[in-house]
């Protein structure tokens, strides 16, 4: 049976879910105060990693934070008026990096995010927009084997999954990125990983696409919610109430501010990052680089060279700090001496991240009318397809082929 169905949030997993929906036929209306993929999934890495089993937190992560903090190039940082609200996430986040907890995460991940090419390719088809999505794989590239070893567990956690991973020696490694500048004593070469050229053109273009198929966005920021006995009734926006029937919550690291009156609150941080575009850079990859050792990724967009990484706990409202950004720049500039820096432009962005790195993806709790789809932190682009087709499968009551218990809302 149709239904009528809003969906807060027209970021990547919002369009998706509104696709998969609309194919099924129902009346869906994405509501957002934005034009779609202009929030978190305007400028990400790119990257679609099936791959991608491995949780944040891991065994020991505790003690590799104070090198990460005092590393003036490194990856993470905190800002310290805002640690006392990010404590009760971060305690999580350091539970969830037991064995068998990172074990039990890898199971859940894996079935997710390993659709993620076969999940894409319907709504890219129709859409007209393959060219987006490119199946090159990834290569990762250690400067020191003793980093490589450190990582053993993450290796391991992606090999007993299935994940395909070839070794590469130096020299092989020059010849699959010849533009490359320093020494790595390791390189791995991930064959069945992809990216996608310009993410934000593939969230606009499915979402052109979305209404030319009758689907409606509506471009108000949403306020508060309306609930009655049976669930949600109206959605009070900056523009006047929008009744609802069956609603979808999509709305990113803002998600927690719905499920919280919904009756799931869940512990969600808006784990920021940056990128930094170099539109000219007159150096070309032939795929995506991931350097673990600084926790970047440089990746061959359609509009130039894009290094993209950091994690900040600085909040939601916080200015960004560009200080962030120049540092990948400076990562960039030694990795690819030749590149031109002449047009480049800065981008912070805000992961919808849980403290276990899995999303929440199902009905809500107390309400049969509710539906959670948020909370992808670092593989919202991977996960966004498949998210959206699990969606539709619950709305239409269709078996979503994987087991979706770990992605619940209340597991906290
Ligand atoms: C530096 C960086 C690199 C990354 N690299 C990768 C990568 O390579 N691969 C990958 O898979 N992921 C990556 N990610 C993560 C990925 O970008 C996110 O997980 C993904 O974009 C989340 O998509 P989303 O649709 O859930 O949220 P968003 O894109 O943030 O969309 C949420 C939408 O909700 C709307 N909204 C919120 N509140 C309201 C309101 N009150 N009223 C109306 N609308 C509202 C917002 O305007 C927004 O449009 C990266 C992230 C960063 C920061």
């Amino acid at each position: 049976m149709t239904q009528n169905i809003t969906i807060i949030g027209a970021g990547i997993v919002g369009i998706a879910t509104a696709c998969y929906l609309r194919r099924d036929g129902h009346e869906v209306t994405v509501v957002d105060m934005r034009p779609p993929g202009e929030y978190c999934s305007f400028g990400n890495a790119g990257i679609l990693s099936p791959g991608s089993c491995v949780p944040l937190a891991t065994p020991g992560i505790l003690w590799k934070v104070p090198g990460y903090l005092a590393d003036p190039m490194g990856p993470l940082t905190v800002r310290w008026s805002y640690l006392p609200r990010a404590m009760p996430w971060l305690l999580r986040f350091i539970a969830a990096s037991s064995m068998e907890r990172v074990e039990r995460i890898a199971d859940a991940l894996r079935p997710l995010l390993r659709q993620t090419f076969d999940a894409y390719e319907p709504l890219v088809n129709h859409a007209g927009v393959t060219d987006l999505i490119r199946r090159t794989g990834y290569v990762v590239v250690y400067q020191k084997r003793e980093s490589y070893v450190g990582d053993a567990l993450a290796w391991k956690l992606r090999r007993d999954r299935g994940v395909a991973i070839e070794e590469l020696d130096s020299a092989e490694i020059k010849r699959r990125v010849p533009q490359l500048a320093g020494s790595y004593e390791v390189g791995l070469y991930l064959p069945e990983q992809g990216y996608c050229a310009n993410p934000e053109r593939l969230t606009k273009s499915l979402a052109t696409q979305f209404v030319r198929d009758g689907g409606k966005l509506l471009q108000r920021k949403v306020l508060d919610i309306e609930v009655g006995a049976d669930g949600p009734r109206a959605l009070v926006t900056d523009a006047g109430n929008v009744p609802v029937e069956t609603l979808v919550i999509c709305a990113g690291a803002h998600s927690n501010e719905f499920t919280a009156k919904l009756g799931d609150p869940v512990p969600l941080e808006a784990e920021r990052g940056y990128h930094v575009t170099f539109s000219d850079p007159r150096v070309d990859l032939p795929l995506p680089v991931f350097m673990p050792e600084h926790k970047f990724f440089v990746t061959p967009m359609e509009m130039g060279l894009r290094i993209a990484g950091q994690t900040e706990f600085a909040g939601m409202n916080a200015e960004p700090n560009y200080a962030r950004a120049d540092i990948l720049a400076r990562h960039m500039q030694r990795i690819l001496p030749g590149i031109s820096a002449a047009d480049t432009t800065k981008w912070m962005g805000r992961r919808p991240s849980m403290p276990d790195s899995l999303p929440v993806i199902g009905r809500a709790t107390k309400f049969a009318n509710v539906y959670y789809a948020f909370g992808h932190g670092h593989v919202g682009l991977v996960g966004g397809a498949p998210t959206g087709r699990i969606i539709a499968d619950l709305i239409a009551g269709r078996e979503p082929g994987l087991d979706i218990r770990p992605y619940s809302a209340s597991r906290f």
